[in-house]
């Protein structure tokens, strides 16, 4: 996906980038290559692909929301940025907490921060699982996101904690994701979700399927969960 088509596809989803927007972008894979060098963020490096896969892809978690009235938004296991920095690019009002485990990955999201002048986005380096009994944290959100974290069991309970009542858990999952949400029935049920439809759309060069899950909080997470850090990949919620 070339940059004109990046722009062209977004713009049927009425998202119209600015021109400081697609600097940033322009910044955005021009960091991620540099600081790839040094260390492990990503597998895919050229640009239409990095548009495609990561800056697109991103994206669509924004598809199904009406994401102008979100304002509280948190990323699990951000890794490079994907996928809340390209979200707050295109929806700069968003108010963003990042969330990871791996402090040279926040080292890299601090300086992308600074250097792409991005403000209101807060990065926390953690577990999930500790962060989320901080009572700054625990149901305070409208949006919990996730991609490329862990399966729909393991990551239920790491995110939905972080959702307010009325607030909605996104996880960006790939052709595994209508076989997930069967999996990952009981840690909604436990941990005070419902199902919402799930979007599916495709990439649009790539054409593999996305399908977004959506998990709404209708009840309190009970306060055993998360259990402590590791055990929900240990012992998923099965
Ligand atoms: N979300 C990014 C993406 O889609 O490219 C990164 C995916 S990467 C495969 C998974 C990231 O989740 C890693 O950066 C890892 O450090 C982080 N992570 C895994 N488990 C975590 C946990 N329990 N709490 C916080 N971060 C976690």
């Amino acid at each position: 996906m070339s940059k004109e088509q990046f722009a062209s596809w977004l713009e049927e989803k009425e998202i119209t980038l600015t021109s400081r927007m697609e600097e940033q972008f322009d910044l955005y894979y021009r960091l991620l290559i540099e600081w790839n060098k040094h260390m492990n963020l990503t597998g895919i490096t050229a640009e239409d692909e990095v548009y495609e896969k990561h800056f697109f892809d991103s994206l669509t978690a924004a598809f199904p929301i009406d994401i102008m009235k979100v304002e509280h938004v948190i990323d699990i296991g951000a890794g490079a940025g994907f996928p809340s920095i390209p979200l707050k690019i295109c929806f700069p009002h968003l108010s963003v907490v990042i969330v990871d485990s791996l402090k040279k990955r926040i080292s890299f999201l601090e300086h992308l921060a600074k250097e792409l002048h991005i403000d209101n986005v807060t990065f926390l380096h953690g577990r999930a699982e500790d962060i989320a009994r901080d009572s700054h944290h625990r149901d305070h959100y409208d949006v919990a996101l996730a991609r490329a974290v862990a399966r729909m069991p393991v990551l239920t309970e790491l995110c939905l904690p972080f959702v307010k009542k009325n607030g909605i858990f996104i996880a960006l999952k790939g052709a595994s994701g209508q076989v997930e949400q069967k999996e990952a029935n009981k840690a909604c049920r436990l941990l005070g979700g419902r199902w919402l439809e799930p979007y599916v759309t495709k990439l649009p060069n790539e054409k593999s399927n996305r399908y977004i899950l959506r998990m709404e909080k209708v009840d309190a997470t009970p306060k055993k969960y998360p259990r402590k850090a590791g055990i929900p990949a240990k012992k998923p919620l099965l």
